[in-house]
């Protein structure tokens, strides 16, 4: 992309950029879900991905599973970032590595939690978070979900066990139980009747990540592609037409599926729609090269550093850029009332 087409705002807007991590054992993507013994070499590389945020000022937020939680050498490597401050733990729910595992492993429709009957997920949560704060001392306090998805008994649940923030919501996308079409794409109150409406209660926040349109106005730009991925109109291409153009792309604020250039641009658009809260993520298996899709070797690896040292340098050009966690943008945002 041009620099003109990324030219800095003329005034900045105070944002707070979050980065936050699925903390996860590593497996083949493409074939099953990983069963006993898991494992989580991808961790070692957790001191040298928090070198880099200590470098840029980045405050990760690490959504540890049970299966992360449970090994030693992990807990050592994220301990030492949380006693310094610099990252905050929150809870990532893996049903299928979770105790217990009453559910068949094998039907892809478990892995997401909210298939399961709630008092299952009750028993999971429990023992991931009991797992949690034997090894870090704290409970934790922000959620997300495993493969994304939640709704109102999810969340009730949630804040029953503790938690003050979610970020299981994926704005624009949608996989078997769940359609985050019309989800709100900035930090609101769920609903517990449904959670992709503003609802009453104020005991769980939603902050979901960054995702988008390279244009602002991300709910125009969703339904003008939702209609136009529909059959027969897809058989035209007009998606990929218009992407080559640079008319409409759908990007996610991620250095696993998105490049710098792309991201630069979604971030722009975020910042004109008015967003508060720049929210990047990706999967700690993208840090061991050659253990998840994304980063294959050395060079993607430096490659996917480079992303997301260029975003953010991005956004310090073009915004008043405060790094934070995820419960402090929470926090942030509804003390200062932005
Ligand atoms: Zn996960």
């Amino acid at each position: 992309m041009d620099k003109k087409s990324l030219a800095p705002f003329s005034r900045k807007e105070k944002v707070f950029f979050v980065l936050s991590v699925d903390t996860e054992e590593e497996w083949d993507w493409s074939g099953s879900f990983p069963q006993h013994p898991f494992s989580v070499k991808n961790t070692a590389n957790i001191p040298k991905f928090q070198a880099f945020c200590d470098r840029l000022g980045i405050r990760p937020t690490y959504f540890v599973d049970y299966a992360v939680a449970n090994d030693p050498e992990s807990v050592k490597n994220l301990k030492e970032p949380l006693d310094r401050g610099r990252c905050e733990i929150g809870g990532h729910l893996h049903p299928w590595c979770n105790p217990p595992v009453d559910e068949d492993v094998a039907n892809a429709k478990n892995s997401h939690a909210i298939n399961l009957p709630m008092d299952l997920v009750a028993k999971k949560l429990k023992n991931l978070n009991m797992k949690l704060e034997e090894a870090f001392g704290e409970k934790p306090r922000s959620f997300r979900s495993g493969r994304w998805g939640t709704n109102g008994d999810m969340l009730k649940l949630l804040a029953d066990n503790g938690y003050v923030i979610d970020s299981s919501i994926h704005p624009y996308y949608a996989d078997t139980p769940f359609s985050y079409h019309d989800a709100p794409d900035i930090p609101f109150w769920p609903g517990y009747g449904d959670c992709i409406t503003p609802g009453e209660q104020r005991d769980i926040f939603e902050v979901p990540v960054t995702s988008g349109y390279n244009r602002p106005d991300f709910p125009f730009w969703n339904r003008l592609h939702r209609t136009l991925s529909k059959t027969p109109l897809s058989q035209l291409r007009l998606v990929g037409i218009l992407w080559k153009l640079g008319w409409m792309r759908k990007i996610q604020l991620s250095p696993e599926l998105a490049d710098a250039d792309n991201m630069m641009a979604l971030v722009k658009a975020a910042l004109a729609s008015g967003h508060q809260v720049i929210h990047m993520y990706f999967h700690s298996s993208s840090l061991l090269p050659g253990a998840a899709p994304y980063v294959k070797n050395e060079a993607d690896e430096s490659a996917f550093y480079g992303k997301i040292e260029a975003v953010l340098e991005y956004l310090k050009e073009n915004a008043d850029v405060h790094c934070c966690t995820l419960e402090e943008a929470a926090e942030r945002i509804l003390k200062e009332g932005q």
